[in-house]
């Protein structure tokens, strides 16, 4: 009987009209796929993207040079330069992160006792030059100043999950 039964099954082309009914009602299903990147996936304010270094409102740096972002950092890749200056704080003559290297962990952001390296929800940046892919201090400083509204915004709308 099950013989009969698989031969009429494959007579009829029985799983092929099987698999096109599926096509069928998929093809009047709301469409879950992103025209990327003219639209885009919401993001979570813990997004571990693009890294920047922030200052306080008066324009002063946040980093101690403390070193523990350095010390935490799984991938080895943060390298920190420092020095006293006339001022008796220490600051960082050199913060270097080699997002080659990066694995986006996060750790450095939660031992930062000042809150000076974020990682933002930038996500979308690329290299095209040999030694693009390590960040300056200069350039980190520059992603923080430019996005420091939406890093304040995004560690206040956490802050209460900590
Ligand atoms: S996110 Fe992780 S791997 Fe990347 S610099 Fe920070 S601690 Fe290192
Ligand atoms: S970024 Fe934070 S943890 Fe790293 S050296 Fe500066 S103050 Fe210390």
């Amino acid at each position: 009987m099950d013989r009969v039964r698989s031969f009429i099954k494959t007579f009829l082309l029985w799983e092929l009209w099987q698999g096109l009914s599926v096509t069928l009602r998929s093809f009047f299903l709301p469409k879950v796929t992103l025209n990327y990147p003219e639209e885009k996936a919401p993001q979570s304010v813990r997004f571990r993207g693009l890294h920047a270094l922030r200052r306080y409102p008066n324009g002063e740096e946040r980093c101690i040079a403390c070193k523990l972002c350095e010390a935490v950092c799984p991938a080895l890749a943060i390298t920190i330069e420092s020095e006293v200056g006339e001022d008796g704080t220490r600051r960082t003559t050199r913060y270097d992160i080699d997002l080659f290297k990066c694995i986006y962990c996060g750790f450095c952001e939660e031992a930062c006792p000042v809150d000076a390296i974020v990682e933002t929800r930038i996500h979308e940046y690329h290299m095209e030059a040999a030694g693009e892919n390590i960040m300056t201090k200069d350039k980190l400083l520059a992603i923080g100043d430019k996005f420091e509204a939406m890093i304040s915004a995004d560690k206040a709308a956490d802050a209460s999950y900590k």
